[in-house]
């Protein structure tokens, strides 16, 4: 599989079990981090992230300036991304998990490495993880939402493209239901992600939540724009704001307040 430049993250052990010479970059001689985003926001958790993505996201700051996407490395400008067996990659996490018993599936956009994905999803339930899968819900895999027990998806806004294009649909309504579809009358959960910039954004939740069905307002979750602590600064209050305005949950950036914007944590 090919994995970005922090991969498997935060780790101190390798695929034999023996210590990585670096620390991680939580600071802590010790596995794991924080999810710091969404319904399971604080829960320990190991990452898995995957490199590449099928779409290329730069908003625009409250500034003017672009901000892009806060894993360009792992999504649309590849920077030490490397190959792993599913193999190895298991042995890793088994490693390095005790006693942590969450392992997010990140990116870039994982449902891209699909076929491989389902292999490693099957092996760690199995072992009796609990798996989340952050996608931006353009793609939607049965094989690899099997064995899923959180789906994060984080659909795409037409304020996510600026001056930038994707050739790829950004808003699959059709997808976003499967996902919900699948977890009617099971033990599964999801949440919908959205990062708010600007008033239009509303306007536009609103038309999709419109064409979904299955979903609550506990469900839907507002985050602010900011891929470091400055910028999710000054847009929390216009963000919390909305949350008010409309209901939905407000999503923090739990990850960035305690690390900043540093990359495996
Ligand atoms: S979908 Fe996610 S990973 Fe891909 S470019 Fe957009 S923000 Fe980055």
């Amino acid at each position: 599989m090919l994995l970005a430049n922090d991969g498997i993250f935060p780790v101190t052990k390798d695929k034999n079990g023996h210590p990585i010479p670096s620390a991680p970059a939580s600071g802590f001689d010790i596995p794991g981090t924080i999810q710091g985003e969404g319904k399971l926001s604080g829960v320990p958790s190991l990452f898995v992230r995957l490199a590449g993505c099928n779409l290329h996201c730069c908003w625009q700051a409250a500034n003017g300036k672009p901000s892009p996407c806060d894993t360009t490395y792992a999504a649309y400008k590849l920077q030490g991304a490397h190959s792993m067996t599913i193999e190895d990659i298991y042995q890793t996490l088994l490693h390095n998990t005790p006693p942590i018993r969450h392992i997010v599936i990140t990116g870039g956009e994982p449902l891209l490495q699909a076929a491989e994905l389902s292999i490693l999803c099957y092996k760690l339930k199995d072992a009796g993880f609990h798996l989340t899968l952050e996608t931006n819900a353009t793609l939607y895999d049965k094989e690899v939402a099997q064995y899923i027990d959180l789906f994060s998806l984080s659909p795409k806004l037409v304020s996510s493209h600026f001056k930038a294009s994707s050739a790829v649909q950004r808003l699959c309504p059709e997808k976003i239901q499967a996902f919900i579809d699948d977890t009617q009358e099971t033990e599964k959960d999801f949440q919908l992600k959205f990062v708010y910039s600007c008033e239009n954004d509303i306007t536009e939740i609103r038309e999709l939540l419109r064409q979904l069905h299955g979903w609550k307002s506990e469900d839907i979750l507002l985050m602010p724009l900011g891929g470091n602590p400055e910028i999710l600064r000054i847009n929390i209050q216009k963000t919390l704001e909305q949350c008010l305005r409309n209901g939905w949950r407000y999503c923090d950036r739990l990850h960035i307040s305690l690390f900043g914007d540093k990359a495996g944590v």
